[in-house]
């Protein structure tokens, strides 16, 4: 195998940065290129959560109950837009089939190995000189009603069968917990996890890329990507044509417009997610808070609380949908006390690229020399730094390592 002296990630969110240092690590001379800026795709206002005990599949057998009533109701959390678009209703189509107890469990246990590896990845990165911190804590999850933490609970065994610590435990009746108001009676904290501010997260990262000596090229919209004679050659607008032994393509919802052409034939569907911060009243909350039920997740940020939730299957580059925001403040209102839902900052939008079959897409593609990462759905962020290590190996020494092995992009 010939030695790779250089490379070009595309994508500089949390995937392609990762990917990015870890080919340092490895001696690779690296160019980044994003459309946009730094984390300008979902790496930004996502929930910052690094919790592989619950990085598992997203669907799962309770959507078919759930789903059918989403899809009727505009607020709910799940959302399709009704219009005729035969791809996005494939790929529903295709989702669904996966919410089976089979399916979720077959899945689960491809994603053992890595979610076994994320925090300790998140650890070498801060002992490599990114200067950024991740942050221990126990989780508070919240439920109104006793029997809506049964399916979490459920879930958060078969994580446990699969071969994960998940330090779960109740919290005795009618212990409070501060700024969560008494509607919330059933709680729960689980150990073990830890939280990013995700945004300057990966800006550090960036950072860390550029100062070991990488090109990082923001407004660079690469819009072709071939193989030439001895590597590969890449079209970027606004730039002259680049070429490199190797190239990443590190897109997000993004990566079939460049994926597709290399046999990754997977459609990696847009699941956007929407966020703001809130002030909180008195003594910030320093840890985060998640609503299972209401699919909500909350997590210290800059001060504030910033809350996270909706999937919206649509386009990722339509307009915001304000609605969305409304639906996430209403299912949390009366939930709260002391957190202000009406002086929100940052309101945003991100897609999350949510594959069919819950995995990931990492590996090599049908071209030698063209790889792909991406495809982590709501797990993009822990996974992120596991995935660029395991993938830099790959290209680095041609094997590939077991953490990865069941997330073949030409499947
Ligand atoms: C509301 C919400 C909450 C979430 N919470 C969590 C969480 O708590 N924990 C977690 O692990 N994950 C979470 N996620 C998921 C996580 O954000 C994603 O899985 C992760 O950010 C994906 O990273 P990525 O690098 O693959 O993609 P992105 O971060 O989307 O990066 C892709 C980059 O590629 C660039 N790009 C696209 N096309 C081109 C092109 N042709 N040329 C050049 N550049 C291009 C884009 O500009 C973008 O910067 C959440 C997501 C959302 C929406």
């Amino acid at each position: 195998m010939a030695e790779t002296k250089s490379a070009i990630v595309v994508g500089a969110g949390m995937v392609g940065l990762a990917t990015a240092w870890h080919l340092q690590e490895r001696g690779v001379e690296v160019t980044v290129l994003d459309r946009h800026g730094v984390a300008s795709g979902s790496s930004w206002g996502n929930a910052g959560w690094l919790t592989p005990g619950m990085a598992m599949p997203l669907a799962d057998p309770s959507l078919w109950t759930y789903g059918p009533k989403a899809m009727l109701d505009p607020d709910a959390a799940l959302s399709v837009p009704f219009r005729f678009d035969s791809a996005l209703w494939g790929f529903v189509a295709r989702f669904m089939a996966h919410a089976t107890p089979g399916a979720w469990r077959r899945a689960m246990a491809a994603l053992t190995p890595i979610d076994r590896l994320a925090l300790e990845a998140y650890d070498e990165l801060e002992a490599g000189g990114v200067h950024a911190t991740s942050y221990a804590s126990p989780w508070v999850i919240g439920f109104e009603r006793e029997r809506e933490s049964r399916p979490f609970v459920h879930e958060l065994r078969g994580v446990a069968r699969a071969g994960q610590e998940v330090p779960l435990s109740r919290l005795p009746d009618g212990v409070r917990v501060p700024h969560l108001s008494p509607a919330v009676r059933s709680i729960w904290t689980l150990e073990g996890q830890r939280f990013i501010e995700p945004g300057p997260y990966a800006e550090a990262l960036a950072t860390s890329v550029s100062a070991r000596g990488a090109k990082v090229l923001t407004d660079a919209q690469v819009t072709g990507v071939r193989r030439v004679a001895g590597g590969t050659e890449v079209a970027v607008s606004g730039h002259d044509t680049m070429t490199s032994d190797v190239v990443v393509i590190a897109t997000g919802a993004w990566l079939p417009d460049l994926a597709r052409q290399f046999g990754v034939r997977t459609r990696v569907q847009a699941g956007r997610g929407y966020s703001f911060s809130a002030p909180v009243a008195g003594s910030p909350i320093d840890h985060p808070v998640y609503f299972p039920a209401r699919r909500v997740a909350c997590t210290p940020y800059q001060g504030r609380l910033r809350i996270a939730g909706t999937m919206e299957f649509r386009g990722p580059d339509e307009p915001f949908q304000p609605r969305r925001v409304e639906a996430i403040v209403n299912s949390v209102r009366g939930l709260f006390e002391g957190v202000d839902l009406d002086s929100r900052e940052d309101e945003w939008v991100g897609s999350r690229p949510v594959t069919p079959d819950g995995l990931p897409l990492v590996g090599r593609t049908a071209a030698p020399g063209v790889y792909v990462a991406g495809g982590h759905g709501m797990w993009g962020m822990v996974l992120g730094p596991a995935t660029g290590r395991a993938l830099a190996t790959l290209i680095t020494t041609g094997q590939t390592p077991e953490e990865i092995r069941p997330f073949d992009p030409l499947r």
